[in-house]
């Protein structure tokens, strides 16, 4: 278990385009994929992109189905339970015209919330950490959490949604709080 550190706003790496990953994967971007797991388990959180541990490559990982077990959720999903998704090189096929408003975070962002509106459904390609290319609709939760991700990858945070005010206060928050790691 390699638990990596996850860097906050405003570090310039998290406003970098990231590149394509080749197939196929060598040693370095699969032992990448597992260490981005255990962190975004370790944090705790539902998804991590690679540019958020400092590695700009178009690679994310979710689990919209975990759950902390030490938290109590009223979806009646066991504790515990683990889907890791692994995406790579993702591309959006389709986005529907309408919105959906979901109150987003980011490991990146620490205690830090906002509304943002995106594409309620997607349709997306991508590859799997086995080389598999995958064709897929996605809506609800799945299809937010996977466009804020990617998101990540186009150097792109959740809180450039936000108004300019709140951004600015955002920002001068985590300098503070983070004074000294940043
Ligand atoms: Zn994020």
């Amino acid at each position: 278990m390699a638990v990596r550190e996850i860097l906050i706003h405003p570090d310039e790496r998290l406003m970098q385009v990231s590149r394509p990953v080749t197939f196929p994967l060598d040693a370095e971007v699969k032992q990448l994929i597992r260490d981005m797991a255990d962190t975004m388990y370790d944090a705790p959180g539902v998804g991590l992109a690679a540019p958020q541990i400092g590695v700009l490559l178009r690679v994310a990982v979710t689990d919209t189905v975990w759950r902390d077990k030490e938290v109590r959720h009223d979806d009646g999903l066991p504790g515990g339970q683990r889907e890791l998704k692994v995406w790579i090189n993702p591309e959006f096929l389709w986005k529907s015209d309408v919105l959906a408003t979901w109150e987003e975070g980011c490991l990146s962002v620490p205690e830090t919330y906002g509304d943002v509106s995106r594409p309620e459904a997607v349709r997306l390609r991508w590859f799997d950490e086995h080389g598999v290319q995958h064709e897929q609709e996605f809506d609800g939760f799945q299809a937010v959490a996977l466009q804020h991700e990617f998101d990540h990858l186009d150097g792109k945070l959740f809180i450039s949604y936000l108004s300019p005010l709140k951004r600015k206060m955002i920002t001068n928050r985590m300098k503070k709080l983070y004074k000294g790691q940043i």
